[in-house]
């Protein structure tokens, strides 16, 4: 039996992996679960799986939550706050696995602990890994811990790799990744009709139901490069190396070029049950509860090349990949400002790129060397960014 820690588990992510613990109830017991502001969801979650902790990073909020559970079958739970505890809680001796779900660098902290700590560490938080980098690949393989990707286009990369491969380590006889793109809701748009996009617009994703920011990052296209600089990371291959190829079905997942011809693709549903099954319970298989894929309803899939003039965050997270440093740091940052302000009406769709643009021209880019590099530099251009909001109207 594996003792679970799931960071962002009142999240898409975070519900879709408590679906897979329930369905193979018998091997995993759910040690600790962390949520942000929705405790409602938390406390259901607590019911059912009845954790040894539960982490909510404001004091009140979780003050509010023990009070709600005292005199209850779940009085016993030990609930943290305090953005520490989320850290204390993949760090626990009795936790062998800790799903990195939550969103944005928010999730940095907790996923690097885990990685100190040797766990089997599921990443979905791909923000974490574009911006510390080559730290998180470093704490992983000096502690002994096994990272290994939720998010489906890495994967279907790591499902498609040489048998024993283990991320971090070069790949022997690649010719290049090929990481899908569905192209998002805009695939198709007009300028004009991207300069018109609605937050409820850009929130509805054609083929994957997401939390709202990796939406957004969808429909911008940021997306795929914040998957370009994580493809890159994971498994050791440069810029010029990731080719994005747009195929609007979201059937193939991703696909692993080699010398010889041979190209190999992961196929499914598009349902992140899934990859989190496959990681779960990796090396081996268990149930995930998405169904069969049926070939003949899926006749055509089709491919064609992203737009970029369309898209430019994807130009600009190549950019930042080929630039090295605090480059990743410092567009996450941006991209991160950029898409708060976006779903406060406080900028347009297309003000997006521009912004993080903006941002990157206007912030210096370091030689990471310690993490505390790393988090000056998220700080700076998040302030850069929102200094910028002014420059680009
Ligand atoms: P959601 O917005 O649905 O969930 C985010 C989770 O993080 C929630 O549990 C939320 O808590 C918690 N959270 C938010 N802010 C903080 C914070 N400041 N401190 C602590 N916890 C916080 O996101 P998703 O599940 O969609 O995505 C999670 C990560 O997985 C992202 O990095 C995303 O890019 C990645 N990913 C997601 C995919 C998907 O299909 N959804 C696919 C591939 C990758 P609460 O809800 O209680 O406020």
């Amino acid at each position: 039996m594996k003792s679970v820690c799931i960071l962002g588990s009142t999240g898409s992510i975070g519900v879709s992996t408590l679906d897979v613990v329930r369905l193979n109830a018998s091997n995993y017991k759910v040690v600790a679960l962390t949520a942000n502001k929705n405790i409602q969801l938390l406390k259901q979650q607590c019911v059912e799986f009845n954790p040894m902790f539960v982490v909510i990073p404001d004091a009140d909020l979780a003050e509010q939550f023990e009070r709600s559970i005292q005199q209850s079958e779940l009085d016993g739970i030990s609930v943290l706050s305090g953005k520490e505890s989320l850290e204390f809680v993949c760090q626990l001796e009795i936790v062998d696995v800790v799903v990195a779900a939550i969103v944005g660098a928010a999730g940095l902290l907790p996923t690097l602990a885990a990685a100190k700590a040797g766990k089997v560490l599921l990443l979905a938080n791909k923000e974490a890994l574009v911006i510390s980098g080559d730290l998180l690949m470093s704490a992983v393989s000096e502690n002994g811990a096994t990272l290994l990707p939720l998010d489906s286009e890495h994967n279907a990369l790591f499902q498609c790799m040489p048998a024993a491969y283990r991320t971090g380590e070069p790949v022997k006889g690649l010719r290049r990744l090929i990481l899908t793109a569905s192209g998002g809701p805009f695939l198709h748009a007009s300028d004009e009709e991207l300069s018109r996009v609605t937050v409820e617009q850009a929130c509805a994703h054609p083929n994957w139901s997401m939390g709202q920011k990796i939406s957004i990052d969808s429909a911008t296209m940021m997306n795929k490069g914040l998957e370009v600089i994580e493809a890159s990371y994971l498994f050791s291959v440069d810029a010029d190396d990731i080719d994005v190829l747009v195929h609007p079905q979201s059937i193939i997942h991703s696909m692993v070029d080699y010398i010889d011809g041979s190209v190999l693709a992961q196929l499914g549903n598009p349902d992140m049950r899934t990859p989190i099954a496959h990681a779960l319970s990796w090396p081996d298989r268990q149930p995930s509860g998405v169904s069969a894929l049926d070939f003949i309803l899926h006749k055509q899939l089709s491919f064609e090349p992203p737009s970029i003039d369309k898209f430019p965050c994807l130009r600009l997270a190549y950019e930042a990949l080929k630039a090295k440093g605090t480059a990743t740091t410092i567009l996450n940052a941006a991209n991160e400002v950029a898409v708060d302000n976006f779903l406060n009406n406080k900028i347009s769709f297309t003000d997006i790129p521009k912004l993080i643009e903006k941002t990157m021209e206007r912030s210096e880019v370091k030689t990471v060397d310690s993490i505390a590099t790393v988090l000056l530099a998220d700080a700076e251009a998040r302030e850069q960014a929102t200094t910028c909001i002014g420059l680009i109207k």
